[in-house]
């Protein structure tokens, strides 16, 4: 098959009811690849000795999402059940720290989250209102852990999709496209990154890739692992070539002086935070590291969609509100 056979991928993702017959084809073969990447994250997960924990959506307890620059949040959704206020789960941070320090020391879920961003996300092409992330915790754990656990993740899944998915990604145009990836992936200092070439770091750093990269010190939420002393960040992000980020994910705070002096540094509202605070000052807390990665990013950047929520079925853009 020629490229100019391929089927194209559309501007604005559709809901199921207006695709054409060929837009149909193609949203099939992109699920027959969602499915497979599905089946192969949580088997590498279930194989390296991780317990799959299934999600919850409602919780008085979630992702403050702040400080992060990345962030565009245009309203947080909040609703009273049983006389308590509970919110719709912006990512399960909270609930992974938990169950990581006492019955689940390694644990995976595939968490739905709810981020109503900001309208204008809607053209990015990598936002959408309702997302999953394969949400994984290790106690015990550092980053060169989570590093080379996610090296091994992504090779193998990369690996098997081009051996046995080779008709489907033939058909969109991805079979030559996604370059096959070897560990370890090459590790920058966000400063490094902002010293060579300024404000437009993320898209310049895209640009020059030909493999996955790990981008570290970055500093954002109270959880992540933060050095005073330094004032370096022990987290992390991947970027993948000319996509951007997939994951984010850091070593976590646990002791109860720090994570009581960043709530109050960043302006968090504590009472949303009072068990990890509580098990903190009782050394319940252990010291774990984890990541989350976007599965529709993930398959986005396999599929070469323009818009992530292609691969949806029913795609959650920034703005539009299908009936489905
Ligand atoms: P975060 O910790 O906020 O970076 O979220 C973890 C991962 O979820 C990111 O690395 C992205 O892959 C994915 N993600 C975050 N926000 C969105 C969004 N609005 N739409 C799609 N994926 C997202
Ligand atoms: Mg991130």
């Amino acid at each position: 098959m020629t490229p100019n056979e391929c089927t194209p991928t559309i501007d604005l993702p559709k809901s199921l009811d207006q695709l054409t017959t060929q837009e149909i084809e193609r949203k099939a073969c992109i699920g027959r690849i969602a499915t497979y990447t599905l089946c192969s994250l949580t088997s590498t997960y279930v194989n390296q000795g991780f317990q799959w924990l299934l999600p919850v959506v409602l919780s008085q307890s979630t992702d403050p999402l702040w400080p992060d620059p990345s962030a565009s949040i245009e309203k947080r959704l909040e609703v009273d059940i049983y006389g308590k206020p509970v919110r719709t789960m912006a990512s399960m941070i909270v609930h992974k720290l938990i169950a990581a320090s006492t019955a689940y020391p390694k644990l995976f879920i595939l968490s739905p989250n709810v981020r109503l961003e900001k309208s204008e996300r809607g053209k990015t092409g990598k936002h959408i209102y309702e997302f999953t992330q394969l949400d994984f915790e290790a106690k015990d754990a550092t980053s060169k852990d989570v590093f080379s656990l996610v090296e091994t993740v992504l090779c193998t899944l990369v690996k098997d999709l081009k051996k046995n998915m080779k008709d489907d990604l033939t058909t969109i145009c991805r079979f030559d496209a996604i370059p096959t990836i070897e560990g370890p992936f090459k590790i920058f200092d966000r400063e490094d990154l902002e010293a060579k070439y300024g404000a437009t770091w993320e898209t310049d750093i895209i640009a020059e890739i030909t493999q996955p990269v790990w981008i570290t010190n970055i500093p954002r939420e109270f959880y992540d692992f933060e050095d005073f002393s330094t004032g370096r960040w022990d987290n992390y992000d991947l970027f993948m070539p000319q996509f951007g980020e997939i994951l984010s994910g850091s070593k976590r705070e646990y002791e109860y002086d720090k994570i009581t002096e960043k709530i109050e540094r960043d302006g968090v509202r504590k009472e949303n935070f009072a068990l990890i605070i509580k098990m903190a000052k009782e050394g319940r807390l252990k010291p774990t590291a984890g990541a989350g990665i976007g599965i529709e990013r993930l398959i986005g950047y396999l599929t070469g969609v323009k818009h992530i929520a292609e691969c949806q079925p029913f795609p959650r853009v920034p703005g539009i509100v299908h009936e489905l």
